[in-house]
C-alpha cells in the first residue's frame, strides 16, 4: 500500500458510480479523494456492468485497506412519458395533451405511459409534472382506464422517457415494482452493504423490504429516501422503522414547492440525529461540475451548510457518474468539508435519554456521556467495541468533535459504517480481556498515527468482554 485514503474528515461523501467512474484507475482516485460510500443507481444500466463495479470497488477496497460502502438505490415506482415521434413535442400553455396508457411513440398531441393505473388513479383537477416540474399539466378529464386529458398550464419542449410526478395524487403502484425485486434479488447477490428505496410513502414499505432482505438471509441496511410528500406527512414513523435515509431533493423539490426542500433538509437531519440515524444530504450538490472542472460559489455554499446542518454524508449523482470531473467533484466536497468541519459549529441536538425500561438505556447514556466527557477533556478519539454498529451510530448521532474509531469482528459492518459521520472502522477479532483489549487498540492507533502520545483517548466496552452484550463501560485514558 503507497497511499492512504485521509482520515481528515468527519462528513461522508456518497459518489453514484457511472461509466465516468467506475473504471478501476478512476475509482482509486475518488476513494483516495475522499469517496466513502460508493453508490450504484439501479435507474440506469444492467446488472453485469453493476456487478463489475461493485467487483471492482471491493478490489481497490483490499488494495487500499479501505472499507468503502456500497449503496444499490433501487428506482422504485418512478413513472415516465414514453417515446416521442422526432424525438420532441412542443407543449403549448393552454392547450391540452392528452395522456394514454400503453407503450405507443407519441404525436400529435399523445403521449403514452406504461404506469397502468394512470387513468385510475388520478382525479380532474390533479397536478401532473413532467420533466423535473418543468412543464405542469392539469388533469380536466379522465375515463378511469386509458386515457387522460390534461390541460398545459406551463408549455415547453418534452422530450422521450422524461419524468412523470403526480404530487397530488394517491398513486397506487407498490413500493417494490417488479423491476426493483430483480434489482434488489442481484444487489443482495453481491453482498451490498445498503439498499435504497424509492418513494417511500409509509412505514411499512421499509418494513417490506427489510422484510425482503431477511428473506433473503442477507443484512443489506436501508436507506428511506424522502421524495414525496406522504413520506412527509408519516416521517416520524418512517425514520423509526428505517436504518438510514436520503433527503432526496431532487424529486422532493417536484413533489412539494422546492421554496419549502430548505427548511425539510434542516429538520429532517436534526430528527435523524435525534433518533440515531444516518442522513444523507442529495442531489444536485455541485451539478455544475457535469461540465465545470469548478463549482460555482452558491454549490459551496450548499455543501458547507449540509454539513453545518449535521447530515451524515453528502452525495454526488451526475457530477460522478457521468461528468466531465468526477475526481474535482469529490476532492471539491471534501475540501468544502474539511474546511468547515476545522471551523464551522456542526449542530448537533441535545437527545433525550431513553426511558429506563429500555432495554438499550444503560448502553444509550454511556454513549451520551462518553460525548460529553471527551468535550471536557478534548479527547482526540472515542473508541468502540461493537457488534451490530449501534454503540458507533450512537456515538456519532451527537457530533464529538473527537475522532470515532470502531473496532469490530464483523466484516461486514466495516464498510456499513461508512457512511457513519465521524466513524472510522477497524477490525478486531481479538477478545482476551477487556484490559489486554484496551491497551492493545491504543497502541493500534498510535502505532496508525491515529493519536499522539498525551492525548486523551475514551473506550466503551462490554464487561464481560467474552459476553459479547451491550456497550456498559466507559474509560478515559490517556496514551
Ligand atoms: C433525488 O430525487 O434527489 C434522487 C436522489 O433520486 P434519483 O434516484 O432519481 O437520483
Amino acid at each position: 500500500m503507497t497511499q492512504q485514503q485521509p482520515v481528515t474528515k468527519s462528513t461522508k461523501i456518497v459518489a453514484t458510480l457511472g461509466p465516468a467512474s467506475s473504471s478501476e484507475e478512476v475509482l482509486t482516485q475518488l476513494i483516495l479523494e475522499g469517496l466513502n460510500v460508493a453508490r450504484i443507481n439501479f435507474s440506469h444500466g444492467a446488472h453485469e456492468v453493476h456487478g463489475e463495479t461493485i467487483d471492482t470497488v471491493r478490489r481497490i477496497d483490499g488494495e487500499l485497506g479501505t472499507y468503502t460502502a456500497v449503496l444499490a438505490d433501487l428506482q422504485g415506482p418512478k413513472l415516465r412519458v414514453g417515446e416521442i415521434a422526432g424525438g420532441e413535442m412542443d407543449l403549448v400553455e393552454g392547450g391540452t395533451l392528452t395522456v394514454k396508457v400503453g407503450t405507443g411513440e407519441g404525436k400529435d398531441g399523445v403521449v403514452y405511459t406504461d404506469y397502468e393505473a394512470f387513468a385510475a388513479d388520478v382525479k380532474a383537477g390533479e397536478r401532473v409534472l413532467l420533466d423535473d416540474g418543468k412543464l405542469a399539466l392539469r388533469v380536466q378529464e379522465t375515463n378511469g382506464k386509458n386515457t387522460v386529458v390534461c390541460e398545459v398550464i406551463h408549455g415547453g419542449p418534452l422530450r422521450p422517457r422524461k419524468g412523470l410526478n403526480l404530487p397530488e395524487t394517491k398513486v397506487s403502484l407498490p413500493c417494490i415494482t417488479p423491476k426493483d425485486a430483480e434489482d434488489l434479488a442481484f444487489a443482495l447477490e453481491k453482498e451490498v452493504d445498503w439498499i435504497g428505496l424509492s418513494f417511500v410513502r409509509r412505514a411499512s414499505d421499509i418494513l417490506e423490504l427489510q422484510e425482503e432482505i431477511k428473506k433473503a438471509g442477507k443484512h443489506a441496511r436501508v436507506v428511506a429516501k424522502i421524495e414525496k410528500p406522504e413520506a412527509i406527512e408519516d416521517l416520524d414513523a418512517i425514520l423509526e422503522a428505517t436504518d438510514a435515509v436520503m433527503v432526496a431533493r431532487g424529486d422532493l423539490g417536484v413533489e412539494i414547492p422546492m421554496q419549502e426542500v430548505p427548511l425539510l433538509q434542516k429538520e429532517i437531519v436534526r430528527k435523524c440525529m435525534a433518533m440515531g440515524k444516518p442522513v444523507i444530504v442529495a442531489t444536485q450538490m455541485l451539478e455544475s461540475m457535469i461540465e465545470s472542472a469548478t463549482p460555482t460559489r452558491a454549490e459551496v455554499n450548499d455543501v458547507a451548510n449540509a454539513v453545518l446542518d449535521g447530515a451524515d454524508a453528502v452525495m454526488l449523482s451526475g457530477e460522478t457518474s457521468v461528468g466531465k470531473y468526477p475526481i474535482n467533484a469529490v476532492r471539491a466536497m471534501r475540501q468544502v468539508i474539511e474546511n468547515i468541519e476545522a471551523k464551522g459549529e456542526v449542530q448537533y441536538p441535545e437527545r433525550p435519554p431513553l426511558s429506563p425500561d429500555d432495554e438499550r438505556f444503560i448502553s444509550d447514556s454511556v454513549c451520551y456521556n462518553a460525548c460529553r466527557l471527551a468535550r471536557r477533556t478534548n479527547a482526540a478519539a472515542i473508541v468502540t467495541m461493537t457488534f451490530s454498529g449501534y454503540t458507533a451510530i450512537q456515538v456519532s448521532s451527537q457530533r464529538p468533535s473527537a475522532k470515532i474509531y470502531m473496532f469490530t469482528a464483523n466484516r461486514r459492518v466495516l464498510s456499513q459504517m461508512s457512511l457513519v459521520w465521524g466513524v472510522y472502522a477497524m477490525p478486531y477479532t481479538k477478545m482476551v480481556s477487556t484490559d489486554h483489549t484496551i491497551a492493545d487498540i491504543k497502541y493500534i492507533l498510535y502505532k496508525a498515527g491515529r493519536v499522539r502520545e498525551g492525548d486523551f483517548v475514551i473506550h466503551l466496552a462490554s464487561m464481560p468482554i467474552a459476553d459479547a452484550g451491550m456497550t456498559n463501560m466507559l474509560k478515559l485514558s490517556r496514551v
